[in-house]
């Protein structure tokens, strides 16, 4: 599973040096091409066995801009988790 971010992000940087899992990049390695920073699914293992709470969403001074997204099979799931779309930290 993973968390998102979304256009809400302003580029601020607060959260990619707290990943634990170094799965966030920022706007110029999107891989999408938006200008935003973004997470790796495939990397980022919701915080379990680092944090009770996802770092990054923690650390990030918007309203709701990191989400809850898909789980991903094989990876770990906070379960604390919600449905896709809901903030992260509310
Ligand atoms: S939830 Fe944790 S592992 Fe996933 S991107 Fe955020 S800080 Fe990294
Ligand atoms: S902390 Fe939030 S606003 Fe700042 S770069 Fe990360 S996701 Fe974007």
């Amino acid at each position: 599973m993973a968390v998102m971010i979304t256009d809400v992000c302003i580029n601020c940087a607060a959260c990619i040096d707290e990943c634990p899992v170094e799965a966030i990049v920022d706007e110029d390695e999107n891989p999408t091409g938006e200008e935003t920073y973004y997470v790796y699914a495939d990397k980022c293992v919701e915080c379990v066995g680092y944090h009770d709470t996802p770092a990054c969403a923690e650390a990030c001074p918007t309203e709701g801009c990191i989400q809850w997204s898909d789980v991903v099979e094989g990876m770990p799931s906070s379960e604390n988790r919600k449905s896709k779309g809901t903030p992260v930290v509310e």
